[in-house]
């Protein structure tokens, strides 16, 4: 588990999962001057941050109620969860959404037929095989290998 935090910054972004993406991420914000807290259920995902990461860290299950408790999560301005795990992503963006009432919620998910299902929730997801899918749209189309299939 990590520490009981002592944050008195309202203006924070909350990211699950210190993988490639939820990382990148952590970096990109924290480079830009941003408040970033990030949990991951391994302490050794946290590696993966910059050393210029000026955030803070959390060691825990984001499905456990009490490690979003630990982060402060009713003081975040955004929840964004990037864990490997589409019914972790859904369950922790569906606790700050309906729970905590938190503005901006976005979640990864790996199959895109769920995807529907949250736009009911204002709950905005990210799906890397759609993302994917456009990008090589876009690229056969730059080469012209796409020209004849629009
Ligand atoms: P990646 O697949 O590289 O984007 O990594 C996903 C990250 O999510 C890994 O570092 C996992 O340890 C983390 N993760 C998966 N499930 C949970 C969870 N329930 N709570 C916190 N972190 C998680």
């Amino acid at each position: 588990m990590g520490f009981f935090l002592n944050r008195k910054d309202e203006n924070c972004t909350i990211i699950v999962g210190c993988g490639r993406l939820g990382a990148n991420l952590a970096n990109t914000l924290s480079d830009a001057g941003e408040s970033v807290i990030i949990i991951d259920r391994y302490k050794d995902a946290f590696r993966k941050l910059s050393p210029s990461f000026s955030g803070i860290v959390i060691t825990g299950d984001a499905t456990e109620i009490f490690v979003l408790g630990e982060a402060q999560i009713e003081k975040a301005t955004a929840v964004i969860s990037v864990t490997n795990n589409d019914n972790t992503n859904i369950l922790v963006a569906q606790i700050a959404k309906e729970y905590f009432h938190i503005r901006h919620v976005i979640a990864r998910l790996y199959d895109p037929e769920r995807e529907c299902i949250y736009r009911d929730f204002d709950i905005d997801t990210i799906c890397p095989a759609v993302l994917s899918a456009k990008e090589v749209e876009k690229l056969l189309h730059i080469t012209g290998i796409g020209r004849e299939a629009v």
